[in-house]
């Protein structure tokens, strides 16, 4: 059994009122994405009463529009951020270690062209500080490889102006809303209580006093007051808009990444390829992913209401128009594109500069008096969300003023990761199911399969009881989406929806009204990932179901 299933305090099954239970907390964080899931796993562990608030899902906001890495950031190293790469390439460790089931490695192709402004000594350098920096490293070195050598491994690369390329390896987490949920899951594992589809409508600070929360629930638009003695608001790029006209100048300037996802093509690479794109020498990565291909990302200010952005038809295009140079027999065209995702990187604000020099490290924020309890987490990346959530929990012990527990989350496996997953095996199912399902729930998959009706159907049955008794979901697309992954094959999960809804209303009751009600909800939120001017396709989920 995982750690999550005992103990777990569920906001959901009663009122939400109810499961609030005693208050005031000692902490209440806002925000379920990678940053808020990751501080409230610290501060439970160390033994601070916690509540976890979101007015959506867990890991469904930017980080789930991420490029999907766990890297050190090549690129930074040009902007001289070194500190950031070292931790970066510290925590990649980390985390290849915890959460060995969602991130591993993965080997990069970095080839150097004539046109390029850097050379394959430029090119070797920054690759000999990015293995110095790494020092702990669980991956290998990087090696040069000759054109030739390149060609050989690549054979689909362009080979024009082709001079040499640097292979090396980062890491990768498929599915971040996973190692999001984890987070959350072991938080809760530990007395933490876990509300999602709870909205934080209004801050009410009182100097010293425990500050009020108003909340909504989402779902049955109640509301609720919640008192908490110190905030953390871990919102990313709904950072100023908590705050309303308490915010002091605007923390956050957004920037819009957008990914189109694709199929294999004709001369799709085995490694992932980190290239400049011909037109504007803007870095972009194409990445297999999933069983298809991950081709992002772009970077333009962006200052709308971030839970509508999309991919824009420019970006699809240019998108496609850079892979197509890189992999000239390729010939991707947009109907190959089976969907797009954008999300809005939560950055400092700067009203100055390129948006690729605007610093990817993140900065605690305490708030002037009278929200002096209230701390704001800006910027961040997915990669060092552990190392945020150690150094923001730190802050609150000190505004306690208590004897805490000292951190430990660099060295305690996330749930998934409690027993070997390589060598785990339940015995009575065909590796054909237990396999895939292991990239989801590691060494929790028997307690999944624990859940099929009988030996050889049901497993989409079993995911989505598990999802909605044990895994916080709420809704069909927090089952497809963000617990069963269903929803990120080439069909978007259509073809899984009625058995979930099915599954869903057998397990929570719902009428026929709510299944519909659910059913339509999906099909409205998928639209997002349409190409732009287009349906989401209706298409098959292809064989390769999970990488
Ligand atoms: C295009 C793109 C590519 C990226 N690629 C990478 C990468 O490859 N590697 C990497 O390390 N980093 C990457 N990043 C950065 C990384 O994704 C983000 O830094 C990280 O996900 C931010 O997480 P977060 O928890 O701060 O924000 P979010 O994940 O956005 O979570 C904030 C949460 O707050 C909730 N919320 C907002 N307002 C309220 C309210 N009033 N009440 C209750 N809840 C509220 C939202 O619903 C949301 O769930 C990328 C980012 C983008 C946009």
């Amino acid at each position: 059994m995982t750690g999550n299933r005992s103990g777990a305090k569920r906001a959901r099954g009663t009122s939400l009122a109810t499961a609030l239970g005693s208050q005031p907390y000692d902490l209440i964080v806002v925000g379920a994405g990678i940053n808020g899931c990751g501080i409230t796993r610290d501060a439970a562990k160390r033994g601070l009463t916690t509540l976890l608030v979101d007015m959506h899902d867990i890991g469904a906001e930017t980080t789930a529009w991420s490029t999907r890495l766990i890297h050190g950031g090549l690129r930074y190293l040009e902007h001289g951020e070194v500190g950031l790469v070292r931790e970066s390439l510290h925590e990649r460790a980390t985390l290849l270690r915890i959460a060995p089931h969602l991130v591993r490695p993965l080997r990069f192709l970095l080839p150097v062209y004539s046109r390029h402004r850097r050379g394959p000594l430029t090119i070797r350098a920054g690759m000999l500080a990015y293995d110095l920096l790494a020092a702990t490293a669980r991956i290998r070195p990087h090696r040069i490889l000759s054109r030739t050598q390149a060609v050989a491994m690549e054979p689909g690369l362009d080979a024009r102006e082709l001079r040499a390329a640097a292979m090396y390896f980062d890491a990768q987490v498929t599915f971040p809303e996973r190692l999001a949920l984890e987070n959350a899951l072991d938080a809760a594992g530990h007395s933490a209580t876990i509300a999602t589809h709870t909205q934080v409508e209004a801050v009410q600070a009182r100097g010293s006093e425990p500050t009020i929360l108003t909340l909504r629930d989402m779902l049955d638009r109640s509301t609720h007051m919640v008192s908490g003695r110190v905030i953390v608001n871990a919102t990313g790029p709904w950072l100023d808009s908590l705050l309303g006209g308490n915010a002091l100048s605007p923390m956050i300037g957004g920037t819009r990444g957008s990914h189109i996802v694709v199929d294999r093509f004709p001369g799709a690479p085995r490694s992932a390829v980190y290239a400049e794109a011909r037109r504007d020498g803007r870095p972009f990565f194409v990445i297999p992913w999933n069983g298809r291909y991950l081709v992002g990302t772009t970077d333009s200010r962006y200052a709308g209401d971030p839970a509508s952005v999309s991919a824009t038809s420019d970006e699809v295009r240019y998108l496609l128009e850079q892979t197509n140079c890189l992999f000239p027999s390729s010939g991707l065209q947009e109907d190959d594109v089976q969907f797009t995702y954008a999300g809005v990187r939560p950055l400092p604000a700067s009203t100055s500069g390129s948006e690729a020099a605007i610093t990817r490290r993140h900065i605690i924020r305490r708030h002037d008096p009278p929200h002096e309890r209230l701390l704001s987490v800006v910027g961040g990346k997915l990669t060092t969300y552990r190392k945020l959530a150690e150094q923001v929990t730190d802050r609150v012990v000190q505004l306690l003023d208590i004897d805490a527990a000292a951190c430990t989350t660099d060295n305690d496996p996330l749930p998934g990761a409690r027993s070997n997953v390589v060598t785990m095996t339940d015995r009575s199912q065909p590796p054909s199911i237990a396999a895939p399902l292991r990239a989801i729930y590691g060494s929790g998959t028997p307690d999944v399969l624990g859940y099929r009706a009988d030996g050889d159907t049901g497993t989409l049955e079993a995911q989505t009881r598990y999802a909605l008794r044990h895994e916080f979901a709420e809704t069909v697309a927090d089952v497809l989406l963000r617990r069963t992954m269903r929803g990120l094959q080439a069909d978007l999960g259509i073809g899984a929806l009625d058995a979930v809804v099915q599954a869903a209303a057998a397990e929570r009751n719902w009428d026929s009204e709510r299944q519909e009600s659910e059913r339509a909800a999906y099909l409205a939120y998928i639209r997002r990932f349409a190409v732009p001017g287009t349906e989401p396709s209706h298409g098959t989920a292809g064989d390769a179901m999970y990488e």
